[in-house]
């Protein structure tokens, strides 16, 4: 995703590496680079010039702290009003209503049938909901068809009328239906063109007066740059939607549609689709974006994955251990399972800050805690809880137990107490806090 916008920001980054502050020339040099890579991206063009202006204003008017390199604080600037630009935080997505109900629009081929099911998708096995899809699209009977497959494989039910011309008539009915069935979201997917035009604005606007929709999104395709705001614009000028679907961010869309639609149209992008398949889609997040276009990873999916394994039960008790000096080998070796189950370790590795492009070629294999599970196997239940009796007869038992060598199994003894030892002192750290605390 944006891969050249990436590489060519970061190299406009470097002119300022290795100079001892921000200055009006160096950021001016540094700024035209960055201006161009974002127009060659396909960035509008009062878009591009804004958002260069006001870097420009941020990092010159910033005195530069001697811990913070200029090339580094140029890159934070940066990072933040790319996500401004983007909205700068998550849009909110309504779907409280009896039912509620979301209109889509947007031209033909824009992916709005498929994000139809992906959003129907998601609200059932994430929100617990019961959605409806509706098939208002009275030209094409293979884009009914569509919805009936895709609705079918997710086990939701389709409202569609066969051989009716009259979309208003059709979506107004499926809302009755939807009450009566007990469906609490009622996605309406609408029939696009190629292009736009006079007979298909008058038609969507036509639904949208009668339905009254909870959110009306319209639908783009990202591949399509500068065209998807230009289309855009005149969709919200009719439709005054409430938000963007942003489609095929796994192509390589080049990022344009992204970075302006926001300042362009004024309304935020809710949703991203990176695939053909159903669950595909991702809410959006601008920061993230931002972070991920200055390949900086992506922190927070990687902190969203370690909650799913979080325990809270088994952190107490962690917590209570490490406090008593109790942190044993049965402990570290939970963690280490614990951090397997979180995914395929070279994916998880390419999400921390400034990694992703160094391990881009490399081979990790899910193997890497292999050694050290075996060490930690071949101890005697006494040792993995008091790793102090491994004198060196032991070690040599354990090199031998584990097939490793008594190097390996000395290195994980050090790091092990090593661990224990910054986590005793992270441990009396807040222990001290939460005394401070308590006594205000
Ligand atoms: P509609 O005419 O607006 O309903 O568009 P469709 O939902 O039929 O999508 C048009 C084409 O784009 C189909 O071949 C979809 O599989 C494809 N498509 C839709 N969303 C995505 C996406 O996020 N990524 C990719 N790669 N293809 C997509």
């Amino acid at each position: 995703m944006f891969e050249n916008l990436s590489e060519r920001l970061e190299r406009s980054f470097k002119i300022l590496k290795g100079q001892g502050s921000i200055t009006e020339l160096n950021v001016a040099e540094t700024l035209k680079d960055v201006r161009r890579a974002l127009l060659d991206a396909d960035v509008n063009y009062n878009v591009a010039k804004r958002f260069t202006d006001d870097v420009k204003k941020k990092a010159i008017g910033r005195n530069v702290l001697t811990a913070v390199k200029p090339n580094e604080l140029m890159v934070k600037i940066v990072r933040d009003e790319l996500a401004e630009l983007m909205g700068g935080t998550a849009a909110e997505f309504k779907i409280d209503g009896n039912p509620a109900v979301i209109l889509m629009s947007g031209l033909q081929g824009s992916g709005k049938t498929t994000f139809s099911a992906k959003l129907a998708n998601l609200l059932k096995s994430k929100n617990g909901k019961k959605p409806m899809m509706v098939a208002c699209d009275v030209y094409r009977p293979a884009a009914i068809e569509q919805l009936k497959v895709l609705a079918n494989q997710l086990g939701v039910p389709v409202y569609s009328e066969e051989g009716s011309k009259d979309p208003v008539s059709i979506a107004k009915h499926a809302i009755n239906e939807a009450k009566n069935q007990g469906c609490d979201v009622v996605i309406v997917d609408t029939a696009g063109r190629l292009a736009i035009d006079e007979e298909m604005m008058t038609e969507i606007a036509a639904i949208k007066k009668a339905i009254n929709p909870t959110e009306t999104l319209f639908v783009v395709d990202s591949m399509t740059g500068q065209d998807a705001v230009n289309t855009a614009k005149e969709f919200n000028e009719r439709l005054d939607f409430d938000g963007v679907v942003l489609t095929k961010l796994d192509g390589d869309t080049r990022g344009g549609a992204a970075l302006s639609i926001r300042k362009v149209v004024d309304k935020p992008i809710k949703f991203v689709g990176t695939g053909e398949k159903v669950d595909a889609l991702d809410l959006f997040h601008p920061d993230r974006m931002a972070d991920r276009i200055l390949g900086m990873g992506d922190i927070i999916s990687l902190v969203e994955r370690a909650q799913q394994q979080y325990d809270e039960e088994e952190a107490k008790k962690l917590e209570a251990k490490i406090a008593k000096n109790q942190f044993d080998f049965n402990d570290f070796l939970s963690q280490i399972q614990q951090v397997k189950r979180m995914g395929n370790l070279k994916d998880l590795v390419s999400m921390i800050p400034g990694v992703g492009k160094m391990v881009k070629d490399m081979d990790i294999s899910d193997d890497a805690f292999k050694g050290i599970e075996a060490i930690i196997y071949s101890m005697t239940p006494e040792e993995r809880k008091h790793p102090s009796l491994l004198d060196g007869r032991r070690r040599k038992r354990l090199a031998m137990g584990s097939g490793t060598s008594i190097q390996e199994v000395n290195r994980l003894i050090t790091q092990f107490d090593q661990i224990r030892k910054v986590m005793k002192q992270l441990q009396g750290g807040k222990a001290a806090k939460m005394a401070k605390m308590a006594s205000r």
